[in-house]
């Protein structure tokens, strides 16, 4: 998926789990969600293009998918998810580019694609291999980016849901 796109879902998740209804979690569950910050759930929703991109540009890897978008990187990501909530944060933003990118590609009818997670132990075997600037043209138009485009009507809706809980709460206050 677009980059920008990686970063509003992260932005929507954040929001979701802030507008969860703590009571109601403690009596389901026993527990409460913990709540993740958003902006740390964004930076680990841009990680693995800020890592993998650059190193596709400078050509030391062949592909634009590869170290930060490789699920060989899961213990080191696990091992930061439970050091705190910003780590874990972190974490779910990483996996939630790696699952987003994932859907895209098998969307998109090229589910080979989905290789990239498995780098380098196993790669695709007929990537695209477009520029970042050049794939946004290429994309425009798939059957994903309509779903990229529900995703961020989607984020929006919860993002002015969440404005007008929020002022209806400091109305009533
Ligand atoms: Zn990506």
């Amino acid at each position: 998926m677009l980059f920008p796109t990686h970063l509003v879902a992260a932005a929507g998740l954040g929001r979701l789990v802030a507008n969860q209804p703590r009571e109601t979690d403690i009596a389901v569950t026993g527990r409460s969600w913990p709540a993740l910050s958003t902006g740390w759930l964004v930076l680990g929703a841009a990680l693995p293009d800020l890592l993998d991109k650059p190193l596709g540009l400078l050509e030391v890897t062949t592909l634009f998918h590869s170290i930060g978008h490789s699920v060989l990187l899961l213990p080191a990501v696990i091992l930061l998810a439970v050091r705190g909530k910003r780590g874990a944060a972190i974490a779910i933003g990483w996996a939630s580019h790696l699952m987003l990118d994932a859907v895209h590609v098998v969307i998109n009818g090229r589910p080979s694609d989905a290789l990239f997670l498995g780098w380098p132990v196993v790669v695709p075997p007929t990537p695209p291999a477009i520029p970042p600037g050049e794939f946004v043209w290429f994309y425009l138009g798939t059957p994903s980016s309509y779903v990229e485009a529900v995703l961020w009507v989607a984020v929006g809706a919860l993002v002015v849901r969440s404005l007008r809980t929020s002022s209806d709460a400091g109305e009533g206050a």
